[in-house]
């Protein structure tokens, strides 16, 4: 075969003969073990694992590697287990094929749920061994090239699998070509239309501007030349993925993208490329704001590289990239350059290192989150970086994703610090925490020992490890909250029953734990507290195991649950109709929520078809020591400075005004400002209605629920 030819002699450039004799009979295996498969192009099966173990014999893998890459769907397809190939090929390689055969099952569905499962299960196996990705991803572009033979769903359902997970997976891990040709063939399987009308204006339009092009780069080539710096300089190509995705998401026609073409500029060191790039800036004039340094601060992928954008002639923009060849190479092969340029260069192994240590803290969030979906959510973001750099006060460097805030920042510094952050310095000025960080910052982060995450923060921070942080805070504070609440709500369930929890005592409990799933009176607990078990089922559950045969459980009414509204996420007080004390209320269990608390008149709650079972009478506590929110809307004359009036008179009663908004004026003598206040109980709120009243410009005033 053609490409089994190929393949060992590119091998043979590379590895020992031990290694290639190795592989040789890995072929034979592969290859035996499929006979009689065949692929929709009706090519033998065989050519498949070839093609994938050719893409890696490029980066120059290894012969484990290369060895797992021929045998990678024996697993799958034929009768070989994972001992034979321990037993014939040695226990890494059966690690490798094995790790991809289980990535080979991942089905991605739609649902978003098994989605994330999926892509989890599939980082983890990365993290164990970044070669399992690597097998996988050339695998996956072998596919791609060859999808052509597919029905179209399935086609679709691939390109769109690709463009979302593989792709972006390629591009953090460095693997450049791969990524963009990764991108342009699901961009041609996913929108076949655009894909073509695309290809072809670029194809044109490289005719056009092909010549300026070429003298441009003669231009730039001499210009470097009589300056002394020695460089290599070459055109280069956006992909059309990127030139559409720039089009779509800048709203952009094709006219107005004009970075398709650019030059790369490849020197000998550091410092010749900052020569380079003055030189450059003394040919054409640079364009304001273009200008990254990725030399000083490197991309998370290990990027490196000066980019600028030159006004060229025929008002030509183009976009130059300087960099060294040790550069070029990890921009090129990223994680693969390890393999590919087995040299005792530095930043070679520095990449390594900080893969690793990427994968690592992947492994920390996800035992931390526990749920899937979160964690796709944490993932997204460390996959589709736009980062800005910021300082701490000693001046070290911190890399953060574009849009984080100083909650962010100091989740990256330290989850203590995160945990108990309560204000920040942003270049010596006191800032607001959810202040988003620029460029160049400095940050200081201001603790204070007993402060807690605020669940708000969740509204604002983007990094992964702050949200799963706040996250996991949270929810070990609600569960001790559910606990408590729910043992009040089991305790009022068992009033009704003539008994409480103290009379019922251990017995009942233990042989209830011994019958369910539940893992400790505690969870259970908790699970009343959060709404998932109902308390009165589980009184008659304890209280039948109570029993002897035959007696009987007698029921009376039972007092109300008392509570202060200070419970905590446990009790939640409805936004629609914002109860406060002193108003009747009524508590709804939801599912997974704990109780949320409304007035007996709110007009949501008349809407909602109600269970009977998960309703509870409900009532203040006398002693709420804690100021509750309010809505109210007020019909004032339209007369200068009446807001003024209105909140001195609020203030006047002890009240903050927590919101204010106003309809928009429509020309008539009368408008409506709409508060939300800060109330201890009615009793309050009818002090201040009341001085509100006697100012002479309110004509109406109402509370508003709902
Ligand atoms: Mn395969």
């Amino acid at each position: 075969m053609q490409a089994a030819a190929t393949l060992f002699q590119e091998l043979s450039g590379y590895l020992k003969p031990d290694d290639v004799a190795q592989l040789e009979s890995a072929y034979q295996f592969s290859e035996r073990a499929h006979q009689g498969q065949f692929r929709v192009s009706g090519e033998p099966y065989i050519s498949h694992p070839l093609a994938v173990a050719n893409i890696l014999a490029k980066w120059h893998l290894d012969s484990q590697a290369l060895t797992a890459a021929l045998l990678h769907d024996v697993m799958e397809d034929t009768a070989v287990s994972k001992a034979d190939i321990s037993k014939h090929f040695g226990k890494p390689v059966a690690e490798l094929v094995d790790g991809v055969s289980k990535l080979d099952k991942i089905e991605f569905q739609t649902h978003e749920d098994a989605q994330a499962e999926n892509f989890r299960k599939m980082l983890l196996a990365m993290a164990r061994d970044v070669r399992v990705m690597l097998i996988k991803l050339a695998d996956r572009l072998h596919n791609m090239r060859t999808l052509e033979g597919l029905a179209q769903d399935k086609r679709r359902r691939i390109a769109r699998e690709t463009l979302e997970i593989y792709a972006p997976i390629a591009n953090r891990l460095g693997l450049n070509s791969i990524y963009q040709e990764l991108e342009d063939l699901s961009f041609r399987y996913l929108y076949p239309r655009r894909y073509q009308v695309l290809s072809k204006a670029v194809r044109a339009a490289r005719g056009n501007r092909r010549e300026v092009v070429g003298k441009i780069r003669e231009a730039i080539q001499r210009r470097l030349a009589d300056a002394g710096v020695e460089a290599t300089v070459t055109g280069r190509e956006k992909n059309l993925y990127s030139i559409y995705s720039k089009m779509h998401d800048k709203h952009l026609s094709f006219a107005n993208v004009h970075d398709i073409y650019g030059v790369r500029v490849i020197v000998k060191d550091v410092a010749t490329c900052y020569l380079a790039l003055g030189t450059l800036h003394g040919l054409y004039k640079p364009i304001p704001g273009k200008f990254k340094d990725y030399i000083a601060i490197a991309k998370a992928n290990g990027y490196q590289s000066l980019h600028t954008t030159l006004f060229g002639p025929f008002s030509m923009p183009i976009e130059v990239q300087i960099r060294t060849l040790d550069m070029h190479k990890i921009a090129e092969a990223g994680v693969a350059s390890h393999w590919l340029y087995k040299s005792s260069d530095a930043s070679l192994s520095e990449l390594q290192k900080k893969t690793h240590r990427w994968l690592q803290s992947l492994i920390e969030m996800q035992s931390e989150s526990g749920d899937a979906v979160e964690f796709l959510e944490h993932l997204k973001v460390d996959l589709f970086p736009d980062e800005v750099y910021v300082f701490t006060p000693k001046g070290r460097i911190m890399t953060l994703p574009r849009g984080a805030t100083a909650v962010d920042f100091a989740y990256a510094v330290h989850t203590d610090i995160g945990n108990r952050c309560v204000a920040v310095k942003i270049n010596d000025e006191l800032m607001p925490l959810r202040t988003e960080l620029r460029n160049g910052d400095r940050i200081e982060i201001i603790t204070a020992a007993h402060a807690k995450p605020n669940p708000t923060w969740l509204n604002y921070v983007v990094t992964g490890k702050a949200r799963s942080h706040i996250r996991h805070f949270l929810r070990t504070m609600r569960f001790q909250e559910s606990v408590q609440l729910g043992e009040r709500l089991l305790n009022q369930a068992l009033a009704a029953m003539q008994t409480n929890l103290a009379e019922i005592g251990e017995g009942p409990w233990e042989k209830m734990l011994k019958e369910t799933a539940a893992k400790s009176s505690t969870d259970i607990l908790a699970d009343i507290g959060l709404g998932k078990r109902l308390a009165v089922v589980v009184a008659r559950q304890l209280l039948a195991r109570g029993l002897d045969d035959g007696e009987a459980v007698e029921l009376r009414p039972s007092g109300p649950v008392v509570i202060r509204g200070s419970e905590g996420m446990a009790v939640q007080l409805a936004k629609c109709c914002r109860p406060i004390p002193g108003d009747p209320i009524i508590g709804m269990i939801t599912k997974g929520h704990g109780m949320i608390v409304h007035t007996h008149d709110c007009p949501a709650l008349a809407k909602m078809r109600l269970d009977p079972d998960k309703i509870l009478d409900i009532e203040w506590s006398p002693d709420t020591k804690k100021v509750f929110d309010v809505n109210i809307k007020i019909m004032v004359a339209n007369q200068r400075g009446v807001l003024a009036k209105v909140a001195a008179e609020i203030a006047e009663n002890g009240s903050n005004i927590e919101n204010v908004a106003m309809d928009p004026q429509d020309g008539s003598h009368y408008t409506t400002m709409h508060f939300t206040l800060e109330v201890m109980n009615r009793t309050h709120l009818a002090r201040i209605l009341r001085s509100l009243r006697r100012v002479p410009e309110v004509m109406r005033i109402a509370r508003v629920k709902g």
